[in-house]
């Protein structure tokens, strides 16, 4: 397979979203959003009344997850499950902090790399996530591990969902994304953490435009 992938992990607010968006608008190529599809079981278990440790029940729930990524002609992604468009819902700290559960369970993570690797279609992937460079992808061409501060990230957090119209408390968020960055760091399976060969990016002093052109000068240089 020499369709080429860029990798892009780091912890929830580190600006991974955004700049995969951008890097795969940029280049023509396709996206994974993988923490989406994290999100959408975690909403799919909480409407199916099943327990965040119910590996049982939850790995024929990712297995078979009616879940689908549509693009409108303005680009803008919608996240369909069971026809339902959750794109919004998905979004939530409740939702994430679920997600971030579930996704410690070894079983589950295995019932999704298919489906995750299946997004490698020509002319290339934007990959976004924990484990992209580490398990999913780990011959990629590109790996970037971006990284922020846990505070700048609550506050861009913040700002994010506020816009969106949701109430939120910035203390709230900040012990949210540091609960959530402790259970992803330390977990046994696909842990968060830089592949041996990724270039790391600190985001916290940097605008998106400035992580963009490192990002993608990095990429130029690999490709
Ligand atoms: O990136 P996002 O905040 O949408 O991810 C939600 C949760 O899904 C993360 O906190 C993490 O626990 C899990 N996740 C994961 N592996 C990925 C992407 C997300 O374990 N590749």
């Amino acid at each position: 397979q020499n369709i080429p992938v860029i990798t892009i992990d780091g912890p929830g607010g580190s600006g991974k979203g955004t700049i995969c968006r951008l890097v795969a608008q940029k280049l023509g190529w396709h996206l994974l959003d993988s923490g989406a599809i994290y999100r959408v079981l975690a909403l799919a278990a909480i409407h199916h009344d099943i327990a965040e440790d119910d590996e049982e029940a939850l790995q024929p729930l990712a297995a078979h997850l009616d879940v689908q990524f549509t693009s409108d002609d303005a680009g803008n992604v919608r996240i369909m499950l069971e026809g339902e468009n959750v794109s919004h819902t998905i979004r939530t700290e409740e939702v994430g902090s679920v997600a971030s559960k579930i996704a410690s369970l070894p079983r589950v993570r295995e019932a999704l790399l298919r489906r995750q690797r299946a997004f490698r279609e020509a002319p290339g992937l934007v990959a976004d996530g924990r484990d992209m460079g580490t398990v999913v992808f780990p011959g990629a061409e590109v790996k970037i591990f971006l990284t922020a501060a846990a505070e700048e990230r609550a506050r861009r957090r913040y700002l994010e969902l506020k816009q969106k119209g949701h109430d939120v408390n910035i203390g709230d968020l900040l012990s949210e994304i540091q609960a959530r960055d402790e259970r992803d760091m330390n977990r046994a399976v696909a842990p968060l953490k830089p592949a041996a060969d990724a270039y790391l990016l600190d985001s916290t002093n940097k605008t998106i435009e400035q992580v963009l052109t490192e990002v993608l000068s990095f990429t130029k240089k690999q490709l």
